[in-house]
């Protein structure tokens, strides 16, 4: 392995790896000696230091790192041994390995050497191959305590990574043996369980997770197995330290060591998803339960809604029917009252007086007159009869062609003066729109102004599916007020000065719903009105 930064025995920087040099000392007072040291182990190809006493070497080993140091024994002042005493007592220096060099062979000299920490010595005279070959071997075991200082260098900051990795994880994440024994658990795991880390090392998972074992490493669910890559997550029941139960999400993992299987567990609290799941579930069971109330309440609604419509056009009818027969029935005796009230007059007109004459004169008027409101209220309730069975193309231009010619004598009279553009056909009752103009004509006539005789326009227009008629006059007009009221039953602005019954606008307004159409009046009193209806397009004209 090539590399430029090597760690000493003692933690120091020392080049290692094959190809660079690592320092040798060479400690020895006499100069001849030196030479023939360096001499001897020149081919070594590392760098060689010498020192002429014990305290130049010390100097030496103050400022760098040696692999090996080789000591003289025998020096004034500080002798070899004294010098390796102090070599020793330094960290820096305590673990380089030291040859003596030295003339005696006695045991106790031996043992004093060994015990200040001599690797080896070597006794003079010296024989420069054993001191290069012993020499080689020190300075190998020193690269390699080295590698081994910075291989565990790096081994131990992998293991802090690893430490921080897994209290970093927001799991609980527990590292157990093959059977189940725990090895290493997270900060997580004492915060979620609430155990101390110590109460839970060697004991089995199985305190934690009761259910947990070995084989959900091999997923039961063969789709999942084989198309999930990673642990596949259960979910299971978990156990605090105070006997409380939680539901976990637990994935595992194993790691194949040296020293046999690791599994790695980790564990999810999902209590919070679990009910966030039972809220939604709680949730969705009343939505579905409002909604089949709320089917039941519709359908009830439905129901009750058509028995009201029925009920609705079943007094409708009753109505009509009792209109007509009512209308019908009174018809009779009030001829009869107009026919006696004639008779009277002629046949005793000498025994009558001037009030009796115009008592009898009074109940002609208004018999006459209930005549008409009958007359009209009779018109009125009849015309639902048939229902849509007598719609057809009617041709509006044929229509207001008759009503004119109904109201002729009246046009003339009153000099009034009626222009009209093209009308189309509509799908309709041609009698019904004939009145409908007819009435619309006549009260332009009847509410005209006193001074000006009236002028009157018929016009269309067409808008979307319908057409919109208008029905204009330079009359007295209606105050903003009044213009809904008009088209009521028997509604009256005006008092016997103008003859009418007050029906025909309400006859007006039937005959356009009836239609689907709708009408209303646009007005400026003392200027005039303008009466707009709409009817539908006859199906020709649609596309
Ligand atoms: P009637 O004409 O028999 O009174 P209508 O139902 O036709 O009954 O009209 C109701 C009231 O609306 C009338 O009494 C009248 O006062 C007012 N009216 C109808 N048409 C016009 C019009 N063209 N100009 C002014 N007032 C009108």
């Amino acid at each position: 392995m090539q590399s430029s930064e090597t760690l000493s025995p003692a933690g120091t920087s020392l080049e290692t790896s094959r190809g660079s040099r690592v320092k040798i000392l060479l400690v020895d007072d006499t100069p001849e000696n030196l030479i023939s040291l360096e001499a001897a182990l020149e081919t070594l190809g590392e760098e060689l230091v010498s020192a002429h006493s014990g305290r130049d070497a010390l100097r030496h080993l103050l400022e760098d790192d040696f692999a090996a140091i080789l000591l003289d024994v025998k020096m004034p002042d500080m002798d070899g041994f004294e010098t390796a005493e102090l070599i020793r007592s330094r960290p820096r220096s305590r673990h380089v390995p030291i040859l003596f060099l030295t003339g005696y062979k006695n045991e106790e000299h031996l043992f004093r050497g060994y015990d200040l920490g001599a690797v080896d010595f070597l006794f003079k005279p010296i024989v420069p191959e054993v001191l290069r070959s012993k020499v080689a071997v020190f300075v190998e075991l020193s690269r390699k305590a080295a590698l081994l200082e910075k291989q565990t260098a790096i081994l131990q900051k992998t293991e802090r990574q690893f430490r921080s990795l897994l209290e970093a994880a927001p799991d609980a994440m527990i590292i157990c043996h093959e059977n189940g024994n725990i090895a290493l658990v997270n900060s997580q795991t004492e915060t979620i369980f609430g155990y101390p880390r110590a109460e839970l090392l060697n004991e089995h998972i199985r305190l934690l997770v009761p259910k947990w074992h070995f084989e959900m490493l091999v997923t039961p669910d063969r789709d999942a197995a084989e198309t999930h890559t990673g642990p596949v997550p259960r979910e299971l029941d978990a156990l605090r330290r105070d006997g409380s139960a939680f539901p976990v999400e637990i994935s595992l993992s194993p790691l194949q060591i040296e020293g046999g299987l690791l599994i790695t567990t980790a564990i999810r609290d999902i209590s919070a998803r679990k009910r966030a799941e039972e809220e939604r579930a709680k949730a969705e069971a009343r939505v579905h339960q409002l909604n089949s109330h709320l089917e039941q309440l519709n359908a009830h609604l439905e129901d009750r809604v058509m028995e009201r419509t029925e009920a609705l056009l079943r007094s409708n009818d009753e109505l009509a029917q009792f209109a007509y027969v009512a209308s019908h029935d009174l018809q009779e005796p009030l001829r009869t009252v107009l026919i006696y009230t004639e008779l009277l007059g002629r046949q005793y007109n000498e025994a009558i007086d001037e009030d009796g004459r115009k008592f009898m004169a009074y109940v002609t008027e208004n018999a006459r007159r209930m005549e008409q409101l009958i007359r009209d209220l009779l018109q009125f309730s009849q015309l639902e009869a048939g229902g849509e069975s007598r719609f057809t193309q009617t041709s509006c231009d044929k229509a207001l062609d008759e009503a004119l010619g109904n109201l002729q004598g009246r046009i003339e009279e009153s000099n009034a003066l009626i222009s009209r553009g093209p009308l189309p056909v509509v799908y309709g009752d041609q009698t019904q729109v004939c009145l409908l103009f007819q009435n619309l004509v006549i009260n332009a006539i009847k509410y005209c102004q006193t001074d000006i005789p009236p002028s009157i326009r018929v016009a269309v227009e067409p808008q979307g599916d319908e057409w919109l008629f208008s029905v204009r006059d330079n009359g007295i007009g209606i105050e903003p007020e009044y213009t809904e009221k008009v088209f009521g039953i028997f509604k009256r602005l005006h008092g016997r000065d103008k003859p009418g019954t007050g029906m025909g606008l309400a006859i007006c307004r039937k005959i356009v719903t009836r239609h689907s159409g709708r009408i209303w009046v646009e007005s400026e009193p003392g200027v005039g009105s303008t009466f707009f209806f709409t009817l539908p397009k006859a199906a020709a004209e649609l596309t």
